[in-house]
């Protein structure tokens, strides 16, 4: 039997685990099976090479090992009936991971249209364009970090890691030529400022790529990163979570923005259009392919850092208190 991981909450959807959600998944949350390490050696990871952690984590996620056919099947039905609109698949450098991960796009392929995610460290072109033509029309490599020496301290040679900052700008630059969506992940809390985030944010979506924010959770068995290593600052989260929206949608330049030893201290809008930005909510949902809302993955209830569904309410003076505390409306 061929056994992919999914996410708890991607199992229960599927009808394949029984879990209470009070927000679903809106994507099918899948890893290429192995139960080998990876033969990278991010610090933040729990399926590092030098990890003691669970293979299980990807997160906070919970991605267990199912029947690959039964998932697929399923993943058809949820499709067809508008519970899931998409499907992601996290990958894993180990030998085979190719020949698992074409194995598995294909069985969805053969199965449903369901817009697929790729998230990989770079390829080369010719993989690229396999991809491309067996239908992923979103390909995502984390970063991760937000600057150069961050990257090279958490994921880098520092860390035991074979990437470089170059090699994944480069592999993030020659798929934006291939694949008609591309985006990265950007881990907030491992000590960068607002503006490392905010520039490079910028700088991506000037290139045409989009960014996921995810909150830094330490996981058991993982290597610190950074000398706090707590939960981020959620003042700095909300500045940020700001920021980029304001800079994804042009509502902002980036020159517009003040900072003061890092923190954003005004966001180039005036108070009032800020606060009908921040009561919209939007902000603060989860960011990166579409219909990804990735349920708690890199938070519990409280702080909830990206939003699942859009915050409302209570929720809303919640993060204007968060905001508040920090900036100048
Ligand atoms: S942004 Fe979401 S759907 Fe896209 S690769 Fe990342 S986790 Fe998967």
């Amino acid at each position: 039997m061929k056994q992919v991981r999914a996410s708890l909450g991607t199992l229960a959807v599927l009808g394949m685990e029984l879990m209470l959600m009070d927000a679903p998944p809106t994507t099918a949350y899948l890893q290429i099976y192995t139960e080998q390490r990876c033969r990278a050696n991010c610090l933040f990871c729990s399926q590092a090479s030098d990890s003691e952690g669970e293979l299980k984590h990807i997160a906070r996620g919970q991605y267990m090992p199912a029947d690959l056919e039964e998932v697929v099947r399923r993943l058809e039905i949820a499709f067809e009936n508008g519970y899931l609109h998409r499907a992601c698949i996290q990958t894993a450098m180990y030998p085979g991971m190719w020949k698992d991960t074409m194995y598995l796009i294909r069985r969805i392929r053969d199965t449903c249209n369901i817009p697929v995610s790729l998230s990989v460290f770079p390829l080369d072109d010719p993989k690229y364009h396999t991809l491309a033509g067996m239908g992923v029309d979103q390909l995502v490599i984390p970063l991760d970090a937000s600057t150069p020496e961050l990257f090279h301290r958490i994921k880098g040679k520092e860390a035991g890691s074979p990437f470089t900052w170059d090699s994944h700008m480069d592999g993030l630059t020659r798929a934006a030529a291939v694949f008609p969506h591309v985006g990265t992940h950007i881990i907030v809390g491992m000590g960068e400022t607002d503006k490392e985030v905010v520039e490079l944010v910028g700088r991506l979506h000037g290139m045409g790529i989009n960014t996921a924010l995810f909150a830094y959770t330490r996981l058991p068995g993982t290597r610190a990163v950074d000398v706090a290593d707590a939960a981020p600052d959620i003042g700095h989260y909300r500045r940020v979570q700001i920021a980029s929206y304001l800079v994804r949608h042009d509502l902002v330049r980036l020159d517009d923005m003040e900072f003061e030893g890092g923190d954003l201290t005004h966001f180039g809008l005036d108070g009032h259009e800020l606060e009908s930005i921040i009561e919209m909510g939007e902000a603060f949902m989860t960011t990166g392919c579409t219909n990804c809302n990735r349920p708690y993955a890199t938070e519990t209830h409280n702080p909830v850092y990206n939003y699942p569904v859009a915050p409302c309410g209570s929720e809303i003076d919640t993060i204007k208190r968060q905001i508040k505390n920090e900036i100048e409306m």
